[in-house]
């Protein structure tokens, strides 16, 4: 479980370590403030999201089920601050075996709120779905802009990274692939 007396000690101890005086006002109740919220953005680590994944029978459906624009916001494991931005998800059920679509928005969740690289969080997701929904296919693509990079002007203000995970048909069939493309774009 998540420690945030330890989080508050650790916190306290690198406002003085940056020359601040974590007593004075503005800062006194920063750790506590901190650990809380760092309770928040990692709770994803205690649970599973698989778990979320609730099937249902939609009879039969086998065509391209997607979400788009799905917000999400994770904690670059790098640097410790953010990274956010949208994930898509598509995939093509078997035999009508389908999850509800805020299922699929706790999985994202779950994956995101984890100390974690973008490429991990996309097959994460996409292996999740494939575990427990075994459809024909999953494709997730994650469009994301990154604070350690924006904000120390490595990259520009606002650049955004994309990456995808690919799965069964989608892996194998280029047509099906362009074709859940092309309704993402
Ligand atoms: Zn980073």
């Amino acid at each position: 479980m998540i420690n945030q007396k330890k989080i508050e000690k650790a916190i306290k101890e690198i406002l003085v370590a940056i020359g601040e005086d974590p007593k004075r006002e503005g800062l006194k109740d920063t750790p506590k403030r901190v650990a809380r919220m760092y309770g928040e953005l990692f709770s994803g680590l205690h649970k599973d999201p698989a778990k979320e994944l609730t099937v249902f029978h939609e009879e039969d459906h086998e065509e391209m089920v997607m979400v788009k624009e799905i917000p999400f916001y994770s904690m670059c494991e790098h640097h410790l601050v953010p990274f956010a931005g949208k994930a898509h998800v598509v995939y093509i059920p078997t035999k009508g075996k389908v999850t509800g679509l805020s299922k699929l928005v706790r999985v994202v969740e779950g994956f995101a709120r984890r100390p974690q690289v973008q490429e991990r969080l996309t097959s994460q997701i996409a292996d999740c779905l494939m575990k427990q929904l075994k459809p024909q296919g999953v494709m997730v693509i994650i469009e994301a802009e990154h604070l350690c990079m924006s904000m120390r002007g490595v990259k520009k203000p606002g650049a955004v990274t994309t990456t995808s995970a690919v799965r069964g048909i989608f892996q194998k069939n280029a047509k099906t692939r362009s074709e859940a493309l092309a309704l993402i774009k």
